[in-house]
């Protein structure tokens, strides 16, 4: 099975009031253990993985997306404005790909995170048990 016959894979908030679809590959994925990540999920780390804008459909609740911007030009957090959920990143609302939380998603992506980054804002309460590449900050270009 191809990535092209994937049945489209939804995802959304806690609440229900933000519904999205992702109709095509997921370009690729990681795990962010930046401190905006890990406030903003609560978690040990934020995992998102990124699609083409051409492959992501926002099916339910524009209005109730809210964004925050971090200081320093980092990636925007846009989250569910009632039930606070973690959702989307990158350049959100803007540019050729979107970056979505895997953990939003309803069923399987078809892909696996593939590296670590911003590994020096680690948690100290986390330990990394797998394999993957690590990285100090940001992917590398
Ligand atoms: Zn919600
Ligand atoms: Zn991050």
């Amino acid at each position: 099975m191809t990535a092209q016959d994937r049945e489209p894979v939804t995802g959304g908030c806690l609440c229900g009031a933000v519904r999205f679809r992702v109709t095509g590959p997921f370009l690729r994925a990681g795990n962010c253990h930046c401190v905006r990540c890990r406030k903003h999920s609560g978690a040990a780390l934020g995992t998102q993985g990124r699609v083409l804008r051409k492959h992501f459909e926002l099916l339910d609740g524009a209005e109730r997306i809210r964004i925050y911007t971090p200081a320093e030009g980092a990636a925007v957090k846009a989250f569910c404005e009632i039930c606070g959920s973690s959702l989307f990143g990158g350049t959100w609302p803007d540019g050729p790909e979107v970056s979505i939380r895997l953990g939003a998603l309803d069923a399987d992506p078809g892909i696996r995170p593939q590296c670590h980054t911003f590994v020096r804002d680690k948690a100290p309460w986390h330990e990394i048990l797998d394999d993957l590449p690590q990285h100090p900050g940001r992917l590398p270009r």
